[in-house]
């Protein structure tokens, strides 16, 4: 296996920016067929070889060209922080002072979920979430989300272990970085690389309306952080709502259904006093009922300076309850890596205020044995 490199670039392409598509026709450009992308694709991303000399099938003088061509750079891994739960945590440094956080979860017998960022913080300013009280500082390229999935590929080689899932839940909105995200979901669903399927990525949005049809076009799958029952909870918690309301965000969701095939699903945080109440279960269910959907209720994990508070874990288990009792297809998300600060809304690149290790109460700890984790 090559050594991932880390250094400045000596020339123009990197190759991990870049689909077999735009490799091929960089090659065509070169007067070489358009099979050599595929072998060079192959060599790079299933064999783990970055070096164009020791790739056997290219005749030393081309990969000499190719060598003056691409060159291959991935954002440098930092750190990796475990949690009692088994969550790994991995810190990427992409230059100039900017860092990203990845999370790899493990659930059931082999099921290893990859929750990767798209942005350096976030500028949907959402109020209950870590990463939006930091604004966006830079959109990731291409290279730096393939990046954090080959560290960790990479890393689990050893262990005999693969990453199973995707999901584009980690720091930034997906749909504002629409060119890199969309453009790493091709690479790394390219048959002639990881050839990971796309019905196992997932990429959640807090609902830019109009760009979520390329969701759909991309063949993965969505999940829409709807977060509130109604448009006026939803303005005061994710203002974005007051430029996509409720009703323009779920003919969305339908016509993404419609056109997959698929369910949607709607995460939902559950926010002590605001979002948590028997009531609520029961407008989410209306509101929702005429989309095919699962429901994810998300308890608040708590961060340095919110303004919010996690339900007692009995009011969590009666808002499921409810929305079960109405016919709701209903899932509790299992906190993991709370104690690392690796949960949801809590990943940020801004370690002011925030500690590296976290003691939940002990309640947590028991509500985590007894729920389940399901993306
Ligand atoms: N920006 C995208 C994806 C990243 S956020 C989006 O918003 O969908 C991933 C999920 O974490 C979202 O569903 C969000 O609602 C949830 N989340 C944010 N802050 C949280 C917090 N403090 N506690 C629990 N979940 C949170
Ligand atoms: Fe951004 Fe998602 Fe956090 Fe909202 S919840 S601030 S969209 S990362």
């Amino acid at each position: 296996m090559s050594e991932i490199q880390t250094l400045a670039p000596a020339v123009e392409n990197n190759f991990y920016d870049l689909t077999l598509a735009q490799i091929q026709n960089l090659i065509a450009g070169k007067g070489k067929e358009k099979f050599r992308a595929q072998q060079i694709f192959r060599w790079v991303y299933e064999k783990r070889i970055s070096s164009f000399t020791e790739m056997s099938n290219i005749s030393r003088d081309f990969s000499k060209e190719l060598e003056g061509v691409f060159h291959f750079k991935l954002p440098k891994k930092v750190s990796e922080l475990k949690s009692l739960d088994g969550t790994r945590k991995y810190l990427f440094d992409i230059g100039e002072g900017n860092t990203i956080e990845t999370v790899l979860i493990p659930s059931g017998e082999d099921r290893l979920t990859l929750c990767v960022s798209s942005e350096v913080g976030c500028n949907m300013a959402c109020k209950f979430c870590f990463t939006g009280k930091q604004k966006l500082k830079r959109r990731l390229s291409t290279s730096e989300i393939v990046g954090q999935f080959m560290h960790v590929h990479d890393s689990l080689q050893p262990e005999g272990k693969r990453i199973s899932n995707i999901v584009f839940m980690g720091m930034g909105e997906p749909l504002d970085n629409p060119e890199s995200v969309f453009a790493s979901i091709d690479i790394l669903t390219s048959e002639w690389g990881i050839n990971l399927s796309k019905r196992k990525i997932t990429v959640s949005t807090s609902g830019l309306v109009p760009l979520m049809p390329l969701i759909t076009q991309a063949g993965v799958r969505l999940a829409v952080s709807l977060n509130a029952p109604n448009d006026e909870v939803r303005d005061h918690v994710m203002p974005i709502n007051k430029k996509y309301p409720l009703s323009e965000l779920l003919a969305a969701c339908k016509d993404h259904c419609a056109e997959s095939g698929d369910k949607v699903t709607f995460e939902y945080v559950l926010l002590k006093g605001v979002t948590d109440s028997l009531k609520d279960a029961k407008e989410l269910h209306q509101l929702t009922r005429g989309v095919p959907c699962k429901i994810n209720i998300i308890p608040f994990n708590e961060h340095p300076g919110s303004d919010f508070q996690r339900p007692e874990r009995e009011s969590v288990l009666r808002f499921q309850a409810e929305l079960m009792r109405l016919g709701a297809h209903v899932l509790l998300r299992k906190t993991m890596g709370r104690d690392i600060y690796a949960a949801c809304g809590q990943l940020t690149s801004v370690y002011e205020g925030r500690p590296e290790t976290f003691k939940p109460a002990q309640e947590d700890i028991k509500s985590r044995a007894q729920s389940s984790l399901r993306i």
